[in-house]
């Protein structure tokens, strides 16, 4: 099953590491065909070799895009080379074997990174490369294909003796057509973003993996982090300044965490919020970052140990030495001060991720979960407080600061697991209500982490007095809502749409409570 490296064709856009690959196939006695701009790097370098019109008979044209679209080269591609008709075919056409082929495609995925316009964008759409390398793929019997760079030493490991064998060819095959739909899946999600038709009809769900992590979300899981190349600053496309590798649960929560802090403008106040296990333990906004960090953090000090640390504007100086008095795991942000950078520094262990910029929390975006058999996919939950038309349904409506705790709870609420209760006050969590069954037991929850909180912070009372309170969902009954006026709740913002709408707006009534319906629900599971 071994293949003598007799022919090589060279194409790549990223020519790093490909003049010393060159040399060593040249040192082989291998023969190097290329592309133009491949071609003239190599000769540039002094190596023999052929351009790829001088095999096929006929020039590059039409600006690069038709180079290699020719029988000359996908003949020599995709013969089976023991078989008699096509060895009289290549005889007949002139026709010779390519036996390996190394490409990388034009890069369309930076491109779009980068934001590139519409025909550059479309021009950076590399078609001749991905034919070559599916059909060299395809012809694994015969043909090494190699298509990532990193690529370049295990080649020349393999080739030591001048062949290459079998269990090889077929593992570089299998890579290069996860490279190739990759490649597709890209183009077609920007296609998606282009047309603004995020539904799954119009596209690949793909992604390529950008790390592997030491294990998932426990440490008999394997697991790994697949990027899908969306344009948006967050975990994924963040520089991490110091730190280990982030784990799989530490992606998981500083993605919670920075898309929660995300729906407070950085121009409107400072923001952060903490997070544990995915849902925040304290969210707060204040005049300044350092104040904000220490408000979120009153909330649960408790929980908020080894959290994840999310910031709406860049980290600095007095809001590191904060953070730095407790034990964190992850902080991120759009950018981090040096003077911030160097108090980080003094925690060697903790990860400081710069997003480079704040999430949009109004673009589209896909999420999706897996179920046994198959994946769901979803528009992102974009919707915002701010966009909704509020309907008070009480007889006391909400006081301007009722008002602005309301939609701040709201909006922390998104971002809680289901059933969410959120209590909020003067602009910071009072208490947290995650992931009950019952919407009771989330209210009770986040009036008792609230009295704890009253208590560590030496409060006479806890913040849920004279708060107001958020449900995610509608409140089915009104013992939810009178479980969170008996914490202390002057205001309640929920949805809206029960059977007993009644029954709860005449209990708010009741009590003096005013009430604010959204008609937006968020549910998060
Ligand atoms: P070079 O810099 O050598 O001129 O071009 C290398 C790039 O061209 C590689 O990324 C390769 O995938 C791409 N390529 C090779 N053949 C063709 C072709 O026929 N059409 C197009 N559009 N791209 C090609």
């Amino acid at each position: 099953d071994e293949v003598r490296i007799q022919t090589a064709l060279l194409s790549v856009s990223d020519k790093a590491g490909i003049v010393e690959l060159a040399r060593a196939l040249d040192e082989k006695g291998v023969r190097l065909v290329s592309t133009g701009g491949t071609h003239k790097a190599l000769a540039a370098a002094g190596l023999p070799v052929m351009d790829v019109s001088e095999l096929t008979g006929f020039p590059e044209v039409m600006d690069g895009r038709v180079k290699t679209l020719h029988p000359g080269v996908h003949g020599g591609l995709l013969a089976i080379r023991d078989d008699a008709d096509h060895k009289a075919a290549m005889d007949e056409h002139g026709i010779a074997a390519i036996d390996l082929v190394v490409i990388n495609l034009y890069p369309f995925e930076e491109v779009r990174a980068q934001g590139g316009d519409y025909p550059t964008t479309v021009e950076n759409i590399d078609i001749g490369g991905p034919a070559m390398i599916r059909a060299s793929a395809k012809n694994h019997a015969y043909v090494t294909i190699v298509t990532d760079p990193a690529d370049y030493s295990v080649l020349l490991d393999e080739i030591a003796n001048g062949t290459t064998r079998y269990a090889f060819r077929q593992k570089m095959a299998a890579k290069a057509y996860a490279r190739t739909a990759a490649y597709d899946a890209a183009i077609s999600n920007w296609f998606a973003e282009a047309l603004d038709t995020p539904m799954p009809r119009h596209r690949v769900i793909g992604g390529v993996l950008k790390e592997e992590m030491r294990y998932g979300e426990n440490p008999h899981q394997k697991a790994g982090f697949y990027v899908t190349g969306e344009n948006r600053p967050g975990v994924a496309t963040a520089a991490l300044l110091q730190g280990k590798q982030l784990s799989y649960n530490n992606i998981n929560d500083t993605d919670a965490a920075f898309e929660l802090v995300a729906e407070f403008l950085p121009e409107k106040a400072p923001a952060c919020a903490i997070i544990k296990h995915a849902n925040p333990c304290g969210v707060a906004t204040a005049p300044s970052l350092a104040e904000a960090y220490r408000r979120a953090l009153a909330c649960d000090s408790t929980s908020a140990f080894g959290g994840i640390i999310a910031l709406n504007q860049e980290l600095d100086a007095e809001t590191a030495e904060e953070i730095v008095k407790l034990f964190t795991e992850v902080i991120i942000a759009p950018s981090i001060s040096d003077e911030a950078k160097a108090i980080i520094a003094k925690k060697p262990n903790l990860r400081l991720l710069a997003a480079g910029g704040l999430p949009d929390p109004r673009t589209p975006g896909l999420t999706a979960k897996t179920v046994a058999g198959g994946f769901l996919v979803q528009t992102r939950d974009n919707g915002m407080v701010e966009d909704l038309e509020l309907k008070v349904v009480t007889k006391r409506a909400p006081s301007a600061q009722e008002l602005e705790d309301m939609k701040f709870a709201f909006k922390v609420a998104k971002h809680v697991k289901s059933n969410a209760v959120v209590y909020a006050k003067d602009g910071q969590t009072a208490g947290i209500g995650a992931g009950q069954m019952s919407r009771v037991d989330s209210a009770r929850i986040a009036a008792i982490k609230a009295e704890e909180a009253a208590k560590s912070l030496g409060l006479a009372a806890p913040l849920t007095r004279g708060s107001a309170v958020a449900s995610e969902a509608f409140l089915p009954f009104a013992d939810g809502l009178l479980s969170a006026i008996a914490a202390g709740a002057t205001a309640v913002i929920q949805p809206g749409g029960s059977m007993r709408d009644d029954e709860v707006i005449a209990a708010a009534n009741e009590h003096n409570v005013a009430m604010v319906f959204t008609g937006m629900r968020h549910f998060r599971h």
